[in-house]
């Protein structure tokens, strides 16, 4: 069931909303639909409580550590959103002259890359609105919810325990993030409660059906073959495992013009596969300038009651949710997959 949101934590990022010059939003690297959505709703929503209250807030910024997927680039207020590895000067600036940071859909400041050192510099009140797992003692003003499907889904409860009210603009940004987090409401989305704020949703205004296109009717020819490719050439099953597992070089991805967002919902697929459980997909991105091993951008996602995010903490230093985590490994593909298999005996439910 929806739990409350604490009363006293409500008051006291009500004052610091009230009374904050400078706000800045962060939201975490590979900026997916409930991060976007979740982050892109509190932009919104703070200007029109800017207005209706006559607050003195001088400036709001949304900054995410690297670019969002195309995907999401239609999501309203989008294209004011300072990307801090394009413009890392002035993200600098503004994330040191905020006088209150607001946090969404991260639980650590690690999970925002550099962007975290900044923020942890600036001595200034942060409150921190996340449903991922042991969220980090950080903020000033916690509100963590890994019971809920969403951010944006515990965004829309901060919100209404306030009075300005959501409007068709903000109701979209938490609709994206509601169906996103939930795969279009396939998991996480047994709480009755979440079609009530859907329905409140839909009477606001929203099209759920062009959301819903917009999201995940707008890809590439080349993002299509890629999953194509993927799938036909680079699945491998593990049957006494219900494992899938799926690489992709960099080669292979520029094959198919490879841009951000493209390989999202790919881990997804095998789950397809009536004995599959437990899906494995490993990205590789190339050397970044000056360093010398590729990033290996780890996803794991399992069905029911097996948990993925112990090993991809344990064996790759990531974490996550129980049936949706992440890491990175520094190295090769290839030592990323033998380490994989390696390990994954002990962890994976052999059923
Ligand atoms: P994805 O596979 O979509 O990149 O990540 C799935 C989930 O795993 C994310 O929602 C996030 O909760 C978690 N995750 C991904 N990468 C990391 C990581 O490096 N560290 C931690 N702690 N969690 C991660
Ligand atoms: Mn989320």
């Amino acid at each position: 069931m929806t739990p409350k949101l604490d009363q006293s934590n409500i008051s006291k990022a009500e004052q610091f909303l009230t009374s904050a010059n400078r706000i800045v939003i962060f939201t975490h690297m590979a900026p997916d639909g409930d991060a976007m959505g979740s982050s892109l709703a509190m932009f919104l929503w703070i200007q029109k409580r800017i207005n209706e209250h006559s607050l003195k807030t001088q400036n709001v910024h949304v900054i995410t550590p690297n670019a969002f997927p195309a995907f999401l680039a239609w999501m309203p207020a989008a294209e004011q959103i300072l990307i801090y590895e394009n413009n890392a000067e002035k993200a600098d600036a503004v994330i040191a002259e905020a006088d209150l940071h607001i946090c969404l859909d991260f639980n650590e400041p690690k999970r925002i890359g550099v962007v975290g050192d900044k923020l942890l510099q600036n001595p200034c009140p942060k409150i921190l609105i996340d449903h991922h797992l042991n969220p980090a003692d950080f903020a000033t003003v916690t509100f963590s919810h890994p019971e809920l499907s969403s951010t944006c889904e515990l965004t829309y409860r901060f919100f209404n325990h306030l009075d300005t009210k959501i409007d068709l603009n903000i109701a979209t940004c938490l609709y994206t993030g509601l169906m996103t987090d939930t795969g279009n409401f396939a998991f996480n989305s047994n709480n009755p409660d979440i079609y009530e704020m859907i329905a409140e949703l839909v009477r606001i205004g929203i099209d759920k059906d062009a959301i819903y296109n917009a999201v995940f009717n707008q890809y590439s020819a080349d993002r299509v073959r890629l999953m194509g490719y993927a799938l036909y050439k680079k699945m491998q099953l593990f049957p006494e495992f219900h494992l899938a597992l799926i690489t992709l070089s960099d080669k292979e991805l520029q094959q198919f013009n490879y841009k951000i967002g493209d390989t999202e919902g790919l881990v997804n697929m095998p789950l397809q596969i009536s004995d599959v459980y437990y899906s494995v997909f490993m990205r590789e991105q190339p050397p970044k300038p000056g360093t010398l091993h590729p990033v290996i951008k780890l996803s794991f996602r399992s069905q029911g009651d097996r948990p993925v995010n112990i090993f991809a903490n344990e064996i790759f230093g990531g974490g996550g949710h129980k049936n949706a985590s992440g890491g990175d490994f520094y190295g090769s593909l290839g030592q990323a997959v033998r380490r994989f298999l390696k390990a994954m005996p002990k962890y994976l439910l052999k059923e």
